[in-house]
């Protein structure tokens, strides 16, 4: 039997950043993972500025990724055909950036062990009891015993379905695709693309640059859309095959692989956050941007929180479940509503065309709004005026290089 304080469960994001905080503070954990790293994760690589302040928070060094690619604005298509450019300041620091999943999490999974987690990957969990602290059994039969858990274990969360809390047929809130190519044309590789497509409101087809002249390019609906998931699959050949987005993908990439697919949840409103002795962070937590699907710069926020609730209160479960429900109340569930009611008005393409439009007023709302698609301000910051900050439209984006 192995004997931890804590053990993690789950090593993308969410449990590598959770791991990293508490081993860095000199506790005992354990970062167990099924995968064996790298592993690839279906993702658009998307880093917002939420994300590499988290990453600048930790003292971790995004840029040594060899396929970080620093964003300097975006280019957005609105339903009626019209492009805007939406720039991002020009620094200092940066506020968004795009990296491949499997070097970005494999990355963060050594800053985790070199801090002092210890790695147990290749192992599945595959049974919890919480009667007594946490003991959690695995697929080769070892058993775990820690005084608490950090369920990091992704969008299916098998530990919240063994203890029962699961939501019945629940399958993710968004539904998106994502291929890589190489060989993009030279607008696909200098340039953030995102295409409000007026039949895939509410979502969008984008196109992020990669280093090495690759590109991510998906699409993501909301459930519960015109668009069955079902019929997202046949769509996808059809959306690359518009000329605006040809044009810009280029006629000569090639598909890397096939198309992946995966669900995303984003209700963070609804999901049970504790259980018995075990926290749940990250899409466990269904902690996704409802109105982007966005979720990396979450799942490190609430891997960070529960790290930070149990070294606050090492021996009282109650007061780190407390103190991490409201951490995460505070930080992400008034921006979830204010992001729903967005989504909701967003679904309809006159909306969505009228609410571009007033973006692009000038140079400010510009970039403001880049700043705020890119999760620099909370979604609510307009309602929630205890977060506003003095210079908050002028303060500097994050910084990924190393000291
Ligand atoms: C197509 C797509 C595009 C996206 N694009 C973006 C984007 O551009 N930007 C962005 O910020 N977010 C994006 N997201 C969301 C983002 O990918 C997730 O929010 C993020 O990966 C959540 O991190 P996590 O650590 O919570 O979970 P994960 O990264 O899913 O990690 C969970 C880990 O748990 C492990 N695990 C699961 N079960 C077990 C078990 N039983 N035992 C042991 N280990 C287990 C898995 O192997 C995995 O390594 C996208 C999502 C999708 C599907």
């Amino acid at each position: 039997m192995i004997t931890v304080e804590t053990a993690v469960v789950g090593a993308g994001p969410a449990g590598a950043a959770a791991a990293h905080s508490l081993a860095a503070s000199g506790h005992d954990v354990l970062l167990i993972d099924k995968a064996t790293f790298p592993r690839d994760k279906f993702c658009g690589d998307g880093l917002t500025t939420l994300c590499l302040r988290q990453l600048e928070d930790m003292g971790f060094s995004a840029e040594a990724i060899p396929s970080f690619t620093p964003i300097h604005g975006a280019k957005l298509r609105a339903p009626s055909g019209r492009e805007h450019d939406i720039p991002l300041p020009d620094g200092p620091g940066l506020y968004a950036a795009v990296a491949r999943r499997s070097e970005l999490d494999h990355a963060l999974v050594d800053f985790a062990t070199s801090a002092g987690a210890t790695p147990m990957f290749g192992h599945k969990i595959t049974g919890i009891d919480t009667t007594n602290g946490v003991m959690l059994t695995t697929d080769s039969g070892e058993v775990i015993q820690a005084k608490h858990c950090i369920a990091a274990d992704g969008m299916w969360s098998p530990l919240r379905k063994l203890l029962g809390l699961h939501i019945e047929n629940y399958r993710g809130d968004w539904h998106a695709f994502r291929q890589y190519f190489a060989n993009v044309g030279p607008k696909a590789e200098s340039a953030l693309w995102i295409w409000f497509e007026p039949d895939v409101l509410p979502g969008y087809v984008w196109s992020f640059p990669l280093a090495d002249g690759r590109a991510n390019v998906g699409f993501g609906i909301l459930r519960g859309s015109g668009i069955s998931t079902q019929e997202m699959k046949p769509l996808w050949p059809e959306l690359l095959n518009r000329p605006h987005i040809r044009e810009v993908i280029g006629p000569n990439a090639i598909p890397e692989s096939p198309h992946r697919a995966w669900p995303i949840p984003a209700r963070i409103d609804h999901a049970s956050l504790v259980a018995p002795n075990t926290l749940f962070v990250g899409d466990a937590a269904m902690a996704c941007d409802t109105l982007t699907g966005e979720g990396i710069g979450q799942a490190l926020l609430t891997g960070r929180d529960a790290a930070a609730a149990i070294l606050e209160h090492p021996n009282d479960f109650s007061q780190i479940s407390l103190a991490y429900s409201t951490a995460v109340r505070d930080e992400l569930v008034a921006d979830h509503k204010m992001a729903s009611l967005l989504g909701k008005v967003l679904s309809k393409p006159k909306a969505a065309e009228a609410a571009l439009a007033a973006v692009g007023t000038n140079d400010w709302t510009r970039r403001n709004f880049g700043r705020w698609m890119f999760e620099d301000y909370p979604r609510a910051i307009v309602a929630t005026p205890k977060r506003w900050k003095r210079g908050m439209f002028s303060g500097p984006g994050a910084v990924v290089t190393q000291p």
